[in-house]
């Protein structure tokens, strides 16, 4: 996964760009990229790890321009090392082209083999060049047009802004899969992947381009283009507010933060248990724990504590293995705990090795039974349209039964929402995509039906 913002028409906008990188840091955290734009050069600095290691005061001050894009990317899959990372900058004859991307094509093998076949070189591998070429290749006339026939040639997941010398657009696929806002901000336009980058710049919501939208931003004026061809049915990623995106965050209009608590308040309508609290694996089930608690009246505890400083890369030499790396992110607080009978609510269970190594702490911190619930339910499947998820035999949901994986984590009981109680809990805001938790794929997985590998993810 990955963070998008791009700014119009505000001065040193690389710094307002990297403020929203900031914001989105949960987004991706591997590599970070800023471009801006002035007369209609770009300058580019992109740099591995955080946003706030990759650029500091001089590296922001040497992007100048009343235009700019950022990227911060979350997976190593299709190549790590910076020639990956974004923004993906062509020298275009038109003006400078930029390009960032939030999702996953699950065309772009095939689209790549067809454009190298017609000569066409890439400089990374990326599913993200291919709109470059597209763009370039296109035999319409006006770039309007040809970036909207490049789109169109695009299937999956897909939020994107262009910038073409200084005017900037902004589209999603047809599915709508992966969030993006447009914000006015300091006279100025903003576009991001979720609105809390533009409460951090200071903005407020404009507008949310739809399913299939293109808007071209260049001056005072948003013009809509043709839209693309539209999917059947819209399909917003549901893992976005299950997981992904930040709770202060609105995606699609819809409150992440209302959205988790009514998952867990489904959950306790769903798995109540006689228990004396209740508490989440911080930060990322907090709300649903929450949810839970209003719902269950079970009384709402902090039993786990969180490292924040916690490295991406640290490693102890002496002491290996999984449950370490549990203990190094989170502690049990032995008065919450101690004696007691808890629910534990996590917001999805993925692989299953956190959980296991936080349940056998919270044992070990005196726990009487452990009743874990979860506020999504089983991940069966993964994700071709840009949520970083291992393969199907990593998956505990695809691997084991519930009563097995009750038996894996060593819990007294154990309670996944249910995928109608899921969707009951959204409604109004739907219909979402739910492939992780169903299979049922809606955009169509073009270079796996050719026997290509699934493409790399952004
Ligand atoms: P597990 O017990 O399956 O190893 O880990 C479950 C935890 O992973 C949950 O707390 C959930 O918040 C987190 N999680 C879910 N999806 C992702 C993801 O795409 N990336 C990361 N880093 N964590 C995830
Ligand atoms: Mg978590």
């Amino acid at each position: 996964m990955c963070g998008i913002v791009g700014v119009h028409g505000i001065d040193r906008a690389a710094e307002v760009v990297f403020l929203g990188l900031y914001a989105l840091q949960h987004r991706g955290q591997e590599a970070a990229g800023i471009c801006s734009m002035e007369d209609g050069h770009a300058w580019l600095h992109k740099a591995t790890g955080l946003v706030v290691e990759g650029f500091d005061d001089a590296a922001i001050r040497a992007l100048p321009g009343r235009t700019a894009l950022g990227h911060s990317r979350y997976s190593t899959a299709g190549g790590a090392g910076l020639v990956n990372a974004q923004p993906i900058l062509a020298r275009y004859h038109r003006g400078d082209l930029a390009v960032v991307h939030n999702g996953n094509l699950t065309n772009a093998r095939v689209l790549r083999a067809e454009l190298e076949r017609e000569g066409a070189l890439f400089q990374t591998t990326v599913d993200t060049e291919v709109i470059v070429h597209l763009i370039a290749r296109s035999r319409e006339d006006t770039i309007d047009a040809k970036i909207r026939d490049a789109l169109s040639h695009l299937i999956g997941a897909f939020s994107v802004i262009i910038t073409v010398g200084e005017t900037m657009y902004v589209a999603r696929d047809p599915w709508g899969f992966r969030p993006l806002v447009l914000g006015r901000a300091r006279g100025g336009w903003v576009a991001a992947s979720e609105t809390c980058a533009l409460d951090l710049i200071g903005g407020r919501i404009a507008c949310e381009p739809a399913p299939g939208e293109i808007l071209k931003i260049s001056g005072e004026s948003v013009e809509t283009l043709p839209s693309l061809e539209p999917a059947l049915s819209p399909a917003p990623c549901i893992f976005e507010l299950v997981y992904f995106a930040r709770p202060d965050s609105h995606v699609w209009g819809v409150s992440v933060d209302r959205a988790r608590r009514a998952f867990g308040r489904q959950l306790a309508r769903e798995h109540g248990v006689d228990a004396d609290c209740v508490f989440s694996v911080p930060d990322s089930s907090n709300s649903a724990a929450l949810g839970f608690s209003e719902e269950s009246g079970v009384p709402y505890e902090l039993g786990l504590i969180r490292n924040h400083y916690v490295g991406r890369t640290f490693i102890n030499p002496t002491q290996k293995g999984r449950d370490f790396a549990v203990r190094i992110k989170y502690n049990a607080v032995r008065e919450v705990i101690d004696g007691r009978r808890v629910v534990v609510v996590d917001d999805s269970l993925v692989r299953g090795t956190t959980s296991r190594g936080l349940i056998a702490m919270i044992r070990e911190a005196g726990a009487r039974e452990i009743h874990f619930r979860v506020a999504s339910p089983p991940v069966i499947s993964p994700c071709y349209y840009g949520i970083d998820m291992p393969t199907k035999e990593e998956l505990i949901g695809a691997r084991k039964s519930v009563p097995e994986i009750q038996r894996h984590l060593a819990v007294d009981s154990l309670g996944y929402l249910s995928l109608e109680g899921m969707h009951a809990a959204v409604a109004e805001h739907g219909p979402f995509c739910d492939a992780c938790f169903s299979a049922n794929y809606r955009a169509p997985l073009i270079d796996i039906e050719e026997g290509m590998p699934a493409n790399s993810r952004c």
